[in-house]
């Protein structure tokens, strides 16, 4: 079971210019120059002025998990999610089967 990015990309609320990192080593800079996005298919990285970052970029990725036990893939949406009760962490379960994905 592991989560694969489709997608990273984000939006600058700045200058409004759409940015996507393609492959690992792919640093990708806004016309504005306020925020970065990196890592391709590998990881999400985002570069941004302060927090809250909502405040200067719109996150366009696309992220979804793969099912090793029944090959179902589905987003993080679809996915069954439990809350722990004693650390408060996510896991996300397969809708199909029930396996869990990962823990946040
Ligand atoms: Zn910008
Ligand atoms: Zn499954």
């Amino acid at each position: 079971m592991s989560k694969r990015i489709l997608c990273n990309k984000a939006r600058c609320k700045t200058c409004g210019d759409i940015i996507e990192s393609v492959h690992v080593h792919d640093y990708k800079t806004c016309k504005c120059g306020k925020i970065a996005v990196d890592g391709g298919k590998e990881y999400l990285k985002r570069m941004f002025p302060s927090f809250p970052y909502q405040d200067w970029f719109e996150d366009l990725s696309v992220s979804v998990y793969d099912c090793s036990k029944c090959n179902k893939t589905f987003t993080e949406e679809e996915a069954c999610r439990v809350i722990k009760n004693t650390e408060g962490n996510a896991i996300f379960c397969c809708p199909e089967c029930g396996d869990v994905v990962s823990y946040d």
